[in-house]
């Protein structure tokens, strides 16, 4: 798939951030991703992309736009699901290097900074959330994915589903995108040989608005793609070139 932008006129930094519903949360993470941003001292852009909300999230969005000239705004006609809003809003992104955040705040974007450190010596690195401040079940049931996940998928992953991650613009080069790959991002990238570290992320109960996954609408289909993924991971081309005449 011809996928992400082409190296034209590209920015430092694309932070892409996916939306659903969640109009209390974007009045309060904007100023604070802008505040944190700022300092760094580098040419970025936020992509918020408003994966079709039923509140008022599009519109909030556009005024703040107004405001926040690096604010960039992807409204997507329907609801489609975070994978589906993240890969919208990569396809869009400029940056030499790329965050990814979710809009509820319950990423903190304080660890922004940490996270794009490591790309030095990584090329991405993703949040762990070792405090996870969730309901139980979620907490208990998301635990338990993540070991099948990595039973299955031969892997050593901590936390493969946190959307607060760093990485180089060349780790999506090859994506393969489909509806689900948000959990896999990780796993992706490694199979492509991109170095990868999980580094530890704060996490935030969510105060305003739903969260909209939960172990009935995703365990099955989150299994169905560990399968896939799985499939992919035992079939991918592996050779070393050991002469060129
Ligand atoms: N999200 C989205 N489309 C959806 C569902 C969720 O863009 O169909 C966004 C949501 O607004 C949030 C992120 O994906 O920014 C994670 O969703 P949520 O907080 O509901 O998931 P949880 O943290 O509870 O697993
Ligand atoms: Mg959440």
């Amino acid at each position: 798939m011809a996928q992400f932008k082409e190296q034209v006129n590209l920015v430092d930094l694309s932070v892409v951030v996916p939306v659903y519903n969640e109009e209390e949360n974007l009045p309060i993470l904007i100023p604070k991703l802008v505040e944190i941003l700022n300092p760094l001292n580098l040419a970025y852009e936020m992509i918020f992309v408003d994966d079709g909300s039923s509140d008022g999230s599009r519109s909030i969005l556009k005024e703040m736009a107004l405001k926040y000239p690096l604010l960039r705004v992807i409204g997507l006609r329907k609801n489609r699901g975070l994978s589906t809003a993240l890969i919208a809003g990569l396809k869009e992104a400029q940056g030499k290097k790329i965050v990814t955040l979710d809009a509820d705040l319950q990423n903190d974007p304080e660890d922004i900074p940490k996270l794009l450190a490591y790309l030095d010596r990584y090329d991405m690195a993703t949040g762990w959330r070792q405090k996870r401040d969730d309901p139980w079940l979620k907490r208990i049931s998301s635990k338990i994915a993540n070991s099948i996940r990595n039973r299955f998928s031969g892997e050593q992953i901590h936390d493969s589903a946190c959307t607060l991650r760093a990485f180089k613009r060349e780790c999506i080069q090859d994506l393969i995108p489909f509806n689900g790959m948000h959990r896999f991002f990780s796993t992706l990238a490694k199979m492509q040989g991109f170095r990868i570290i999980e580094v530890p992320v704060a996490h935030h109960p969510r105060k305003f608005g739903q969260s909209k996954y939960n172990i009935r609408n995703r365990a099955w289909r989150a299994f169905i793609d560990l399968l896939g993924v799985r499939w992919l991971k035992n079939r991918r081309i592996i050779y070393d070139i050991e002469e060129r005449i």
